[in-house]
């Protein structure tokens, strides 16, 4: 049994506090180590006056028990269960999302419903009847094939291929399937026939309509998580520009270019969980990995988003948890009101729409000055109908970092080859949706931290 030292955990975004909490509860000694002013990373509440934004429309999803149980436990009446469906701006019209078969039958007239689902249906029987094997395979091969080959061509080019080309940046044939998640799974032939006969009953059954939101916005989780963890264990403004190593195992971190901390005292081990950026991380490694290591890293790219929000004299806009926008006459690719998951948001008879722009770091948007940009998405917006020019009271505009790691065809075998370098270090572990390159969440944060740290804690011992 390894005598038990601190743990030093990289990066205080919602997967570096999540090991922490968990550290805590199991009683070891950690510091996290966060570059910038606030914990929370791209899961914060930003403040203006009495109005309130999340960076991006976050929700919490209830998709791991344990993980439910302990933001629960952590913001206890604070928490509610939402129960919103979100829609897709296409053609003028409002269609539900998850798509729904009777809704699509409304939205998309008689001809184009039945169109859509003989082409569905088709396709299961074709999948069930013929080379299901080689069928299988040949539809996982990128997210074109996977959602023309699930979907037909009527609703995957008219839903789902066009706004994830805007949302990740690159054409859906060099795609990774993995982007699609769980929340098409409604859509098949079981649910046509259950909604048709059951109408709206059924539908709420399959549509990905529920979760929990805190009422202060969803940063308050990672400000309780934060708290949890205690201040004295949180260093903000310690940004890591070094992370030594012999090879084996990682011995010190530097702090700024100036503060070297030796993670080696006497009989003590210490441990490391790094939530950075996997390029971040490879990128600060002293001495610095194999090439082709840094070369794998250096084909893997990042999504920025820009926030354009618009402050508003009315007093709701919409009744949706989420508008997305697949059109390409739309900058944006979706919008929320964050009056639609609290009360909280905005004050009485006001509220706000928050745009969300998806971009490439070197493309002009991301450097577009703010005037131009918010101009640009309320020509637009005034377009849908939504809100009138008279109805705004103010504009702000938020830019968020590697927001979502890009999910490349052949990213997996990629990251694969870089986690398993990363873990040839016997004190090193990796967390966090950029550390793991993996499209993952909040829930998916506690999971990865509750695993290190039980893990760590049996190899220590308690
Ligand atoms: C637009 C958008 C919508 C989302 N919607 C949802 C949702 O609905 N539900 C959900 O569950 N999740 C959602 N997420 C995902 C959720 O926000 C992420 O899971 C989360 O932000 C990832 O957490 P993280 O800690 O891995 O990374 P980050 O949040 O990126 O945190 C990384 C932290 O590391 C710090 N850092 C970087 N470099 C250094 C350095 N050199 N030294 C020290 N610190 C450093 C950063 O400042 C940051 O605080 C959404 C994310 C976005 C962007």
């Amino acid at each position: 049994m390894k005598e038990r030292g601190e743990i030093a955990i990289l990066g205080g975004g919602p997967a570096g506090l999540a090991v922490g909490y968990y550290a805590r509860k199991a009683g070891i000694p950690f510091t996290i180590y966060e570059a910038s002013g606030r914990v929370g990373g791209n899961c914060v509440t930003f403040e203006h006056g009495d109005f309130f934004f999340d960076s991006g429309a976050h929700r919490f999803h209830d998709k791991d028990a344990p993980a439910t149980e302990e933001i629960k436990k952590l913001l206890g009446s604070e928490l509610k269960k939402i129960n919103i469906h979100s829609q897709i701006f296409d053609r003028g019209k409002f269609v539900d999302f998850p798509l729904s078969p009777l809704n699509l039958l409304r939205n998309l007239g008689l001809f184009t419903f039945l169109k859509a689902a003989f082409e569905v249906i088709g396709l299961r029987i074709w999948s069930g009847n013929h080379h299901k094997g080689r069928k299988k395979k040949e539809s996982q091969a990128n997210f074109e094939s996977f959602a023309l080959q699930t979907y037909g061509p009527t609703l995957a080019r008219r839903f789902l291929l066009n706004y994830s080309e805007k949302l990740w940046g690159i054409p859906c044939g060099k795609l990774s399937p993995d982007i699609a998640g769980k929340r098409m799974k409604g859509l098949n032939l079981k649910t046509f026939i259950k909604e048709a006969l059951l109408g709206s009953k059924a539908k709420t059954e399959h549509l990905d309509g529920s979760f929990y939101y805190p009422d202060r916005g969803i940063g308050n989780i990672c400000d309780k998580l934060a708290r949890f963890c205690g201040p004295e264990n949180i260093r903000t403004q310690a940004a890591l520009t070094g992370v030594f190593h012999d090879n084996r195992r990682v011995c010190a971190i530097e702090i700024n270019g100036r503060e070297k901390i030796n993670l080696w005292k006497g009989a003590e081990v210490s441990r490391v969980v790094s939530t950075l950026s996997i390029n971040v991380l490879l990128h600060i490694m002293k001495p610095a990995p194999p090439e082709e290591i840094l070369q794998l890293v250096r084909s893997l790219r990042y999504r920025h988003v820009i926030l354009v929000a618009f402050l508003l004299k009315k007093d709701r806009v919409t009744k949706a948890a989420t508008i997305y926008f697949p059109e390409k006459d739309f900058v944006f690719s979706r919008l929320y009101e964050p009056k639609s998951r609290s009360s909280f948001m905005a004050p009485k008879d006001k509220t706000s729409l928050v745009m969300e722009i998806p971009c490439r770091p070197e493309v002009s948007l991301w450097q577009m000055e703010d005037d131009g940009l918010t101009r640009q998405v309320l020509s637009q917006l005034l377009k849908t109908g939504l809100i009138k020019k008279d109805d705004i009271i103010d504009k702000l505009v938020f830019r968020m970092k590697d927001a979502y790691p890009v999910l490349a065809a052949g990213y997996k075998e990629k990251v694969e080859k870089i986690l398993n370098y990363l873990q040839t270090f016997e004190n090193l572990a990796i967390s966090g949706r950029n550390g793991k390159f993996v499209y993952s969440h909040l829930h998916d944060m506690m999971v990865f931290a509750r695993e290190i740290i039980n893990h760590i804690d049996s190899d220590m011992g308690s």
